[in-house]
């Protein structure tokens, strides 16, 4: 993949660009996902934390995820919108949210995660890896 990830926030206070090309691109269906992106998944892309680069201070929360392992969400305080998931268990990857993507046509989802808690009238693309869980970092 050699998709350059850069991007930001809606209002333009927060700024990154990562260094490295990303790992994985991934939908996740989990609850908490559903919850923090206010929509039926989160689609995000898995970049090497260390080559991230943020300008601007992202605010922070952190929940306990399906996994059972403590999640830590960023996202702008002035517009809302969410940019980063770090997992303790994986603290190495971070995952963007795709729409933050300068580029977001770019975004092309490689496996669709935690499928078990995917809303019934959600569509599936067939064509891709379904996981009923996550098989490694969340999204
Ligand atoms: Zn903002
Ligand atoms: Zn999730």
């Amino acid at each position: 993949m050699n998709l350059v990830l850069s991007g930001g926030c809606a209002c333009g206070s927060i700024r990154y660009r990562c260094a490295s090309a990303p790992i994985a691109m991934l939908n996740c269906h989990c609850r908490d996902c559903q919850r923090s992106s206010g929509a039926a998944f989160a689609s995000g892309v898995v970049a090497i934390t260390a080559d991230l680069q943020v300008s601007g201070t992202p605010s922070t929360y952190s929940v306990r995820g399906s996994s059972g392992q403590s999640t830590t969400r960023s996202f702008c305080g002035g517009c809302g919108s969410p940019l980063f998931t770090r997992s303790e268990a994986n603290p190495q990857f971070t995952s963007i949210r795709f729409p933050s993507l300068d580029d977001a046509s770019a975004f092309a989802p490689m496996l669709d995660i935690w499928t078990s808690r995917a809303q019934p009238w959600v569509c599936l693309d067939a064509k891709l890896p379904h996981f009923a869980e996550s098989p490694q970092p969340p999204g």
